[in-house]
């Protein structure tokens, strides 16, 4: 079913069919010549918000695909369909128009449940304001999305403990989420984002909240987890500084997808003290 992680989805096992397959890791970095399955594949998707006789076309055919192993920032102005489009590739919301594959799989005509499923398998999301549940541990937060996917609680607690070793968080597992600064509830959030092995990270302006040196911290993680695993992470940001550390740039603008570019010159946040600092 839900394949092992012990902290680190390393590349594990070429796998079949099912929405719990754990496909990270297994291509993107690994220099293979093979055409690979875009993890993400977008074509010409459409988003129209009906509010009383307005319509507001939010998406007006967006395609982008996005490959196993890649850094991505999508970067657009405010009301350009960026939180749309996370929605949709986060499967929080359906497109009107179009179709959109995650990891293969068909999205556009699943049921609530399917989509709750393929949320919870495939998809990790950190959010700006961290989303941790209040007065809980750290360790019963990274356990949450186990207990959805039916992981039994000794295996729930090896596996959400190695996840926190992973973000550097090892001496902070019994500590409540109030207890700890807004850079290790970020780490939380991520090693929550890990547990289920998903096969794309979304992060929505995951330094928003952070000051200026945790959150090149946490870039710097996003990084490491990127490189040294292979994980997919896709940050929506409108930060340009933010774009300057990611692989790829995908610029968006009235809902339509206008580049979808390599980053020639990839910054590294690990050991800055800001992300401006160059
Ligand atoms: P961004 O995240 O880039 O700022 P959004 O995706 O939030 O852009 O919004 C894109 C457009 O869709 C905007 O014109 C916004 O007003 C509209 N919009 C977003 N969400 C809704 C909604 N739930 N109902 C109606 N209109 C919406
Ligand atoms: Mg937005």
């Amino acid at each position: 079913m839900i394949s092992t992680v012990n902290g680190k989805p390393s590349a594990s096992t070429a796998n079949g069919s099912g929405l719990s397959s754990g496909i990270n890791a297994t291509n993107g970095t690994n220099g293979s010549s093979a055409p690979l399955r875009p993890v993400i594949d977008v074509q010409d998707i459409a988003k129209t918000y009906k509010m009383g006789d307005i319509e507001v076309n939010a998406l007006q055919g967006a395609t982008m695909t996005i490959y196993p192993g890649d850094l991505v920032s999508i970067m657009g102005p405010s009301g350009s369909g960026k939180s749309t489009l996370m929605n949709i590739l986060g499967c929080l919301d359906q497109p009107t128009g179009g179709s959109y594959k995650l990891d293969g799989i068909e999205t556009e005509k699943m049921s609530d449940d399917q989509l709750a499923e393929i949320r919870n398998t495939k998809i990790g999301f950190v959010f700006q304001s961290f989303n941790l549940l209040r007065r809980t541990t750290a360790i019963d937060n990274v356990e949450q999305p186990m207990i959805y996917a039916g992981v039994g609680p000794r295996q729930r607690r090896e596996r959400a403990t190695a996840a926190l070793q992973a973000v550097g968080l090892g001496d902070r597992i019994k500590h409540y989420s109030n207890e700890l600064s807004g850079g290790q509830q970020q780490r939380v959030a991520i090693a929550r984002s890990l547990v289920n092995n998903p096969a794309i990270i979304l992060a929505d302006e995951p330094t928003g909240n952070l000051d200026s040196k945790s959150g090149a911290e946490i870039i710097c993680l996003f990084q490491r987890l990127n490189s040294e695993q292979g994980i997919t992470i896709i940050f929506v940001t409108h930060d340009p500084r933010i774009a300057q550390h990611t692989k790829r740039v995908i610029r968006i603008s009235d809902g339509r997808i206008v580049s979808n570019e390599p980053n020639a010159n990839v910054l590294q946040a690990c050991g800055k003290k800001s992300l401006s600092d160059d």
